[in-house]
Parts: structure tokens; C-alpha cells; sequence
């Protein structure tokens, strides 16, 4: 038996990323009702400073038990443009931080922004268990902090080798507007994805939605999958 895993990031309050009404609800509800997939949402609590979470947001998505909420970050968003690093051949390199919130902070401002962000999570009735660092950005002190915080983590298996987690870490990066080359990770599909926005290619869009449907008639045609969240296969 095969599991089946997919997430869908940056899901905030605000039309167009995951409230009532919009039109990739449709679609994953489509997915539930036709096949039984579940969604494991990756979640800024606080988007840009502009988005927080709402209670009637989280009890939106809590009616649905095929979807699990997880905590992505606070902000979304960093405080400088670049951070020093060093490149494979060992050169100083700037790096740009973009939206990886989790890559300029040490270990102190990490649990800092952790436990803003869980506080949010609890004034709105929810205790995430899953954590996704933005753009999948961290370093060794934030993987220390995310690990004291959650009982797993969901990363990338190129990107985060070398950082060590206190937690477990589930890896797992194929798309769901992707054609070939789909891996297993273990007995587990894993399938990422972002609710909106212009910078991925995995958005929930009626193409990619329509492609997807295509994808899963295929693997289900192959395999014997059983639709999980996260925490379910924990
Ligand atoms: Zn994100």
C-alpha cells in the first residue's frame, strides 16, 4: 500500500489564497469527493503583516476532516534584502533572502517569531502539529527552533541536506502540474503545490487542476494508495 500526500502552501485569508468562495476550493473539493484526497495546508499566520489567521478562517477549513492545517512561517516575508553565505566552491556569496523568513534568524528571534506566530494559532482554537520553512529557507539554529515546536517538518530533500532536525522530517517536492519522473519517497507520494501566486509553476489553476485529475487516474490505475495527511502517516 502506497500513501498519497498533497500540500498546498501559503493558504491565507484573502480572496484568491484559500477563503469560501474561491475557485481552487471547487477544485480540491472536486478531488475529495471524486477520488478522497486530503490536503495538507501550509499556512502563514500572518502574511506580509497584512493576512493574520481568523478564528472564522481556521473554522472554515476545521469542518473539513480531510484537511490538516500547518504552520508556514509568521510573516512570509524577511527584514533585510540578502544574507552572507558561502557558495559550493567556498566563496562569500550574497545571497537573496526573498520569502525565506526562516533563513536570516538565529536561534533566539526564531523562537521569538515561533511562538508570535503559535500564540496567533491558539487564539483562533488550533495547535498546528506540521511545520514548511517559506521558500524552504532555514539554517541549522531556526531547524533547532522549528524542531522544538513541531512534531515534524516537511522539506526538501536537496535544499535541507546537511541541516539536522530535532523532529521528524518528511521530504518530498514533486508537483502537481508535473508529467514525468514522480517519485516514492519510501512507500509515499508526496506532492507539493502553492494555492496561488506568480512566481510557481504549482498553482491551483484549472489546468493544473485538470492535469492533476489525470495524474492521480494514473497512479491509481498503478498502485494501491490510500489518500493521508501528514500526521496520519507520522
Ligand atoms: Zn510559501
Amino acid at each position: 500500500m502506497n500513501n498519497l500526500i498533497v500540500a498546498i502552501d501559503d493558504i491565507h485569508p484573502e480572496k484568491g489564497w484559500g477563503v469560501e468562495g474561491d475557485v481552487q476550493i471547487e477544485y480540491l473539493k472536486k478531488l475529495n469527493e471524486k477520488f478522497g484526497v486530503k490536503f495538507d495546508f501550509f499556512v502563514p499566520s500572518n502574511y506580509h503583516n497584512k493576512f493574520p489567521i481568523t478564528k472564522e478562517f481556521v473554522d472554515f477549513w476545521k469542518q473539513y476532516d480531510w484537511v490538516e492545517l500547518n504552520a508556514h512561517g509568521h510573516f512570509h516575508a524577511c527584514e533585510g534584502e540578502a544574507i552572507k553565505a558561502k557558495s559550493p566552491d567556498g566563496q562569500d556569496v550574497w545571497m537573496e533572502l526573498g520569502e525565506m523568513e526562516f533563513l536570516e534568524l538565529e536561534y533566539g528571534p526564531a523562537v521569538q517569531r515561533i511562538q508570535e506566530s503559535l500564540n496567533l494559532w491558539e487564539q483562533c482554537g488550533h495547535r498546528p502539529r506540521g511545520f514548511r520553512p517559506p521558500g524552504w529557507g532555514v539554517n541549522q539554529q531556526s531547524a533547532d527552533a522549528i524542531s522544538n515546536y513541531f512534531d515534524w517538518v516537511a522539506g526538501h530533500n536537496e535544499i535541507h541536506d546537511g541541516i539536522t532536525w530535532g523532529c521528524q522530517f518528511f521530504e518530498g517536492r514533486d508537483g502537481i502540474h508535473q508529467t514525468d519522473n514522480i517519485q516514492l519517497y519510501g512507500n509515499t507520494f508526496m506532492f507539493t503545490s502553492h494555492i496561488n501566486g506568480t512566481h510557481n509553476d504549482n498553482v491551483w489553476n484549472e489546468e493544473n487542476f485538470l492535469h492533476f485529475e489525470k495524474v492521480l487516474e494514473y497512479l491509481l490505475s498503478q498502485y494501491k494508495i490510500q489518500f493521508k495527511t501528514i500526521s496520519e502517516i507520522k
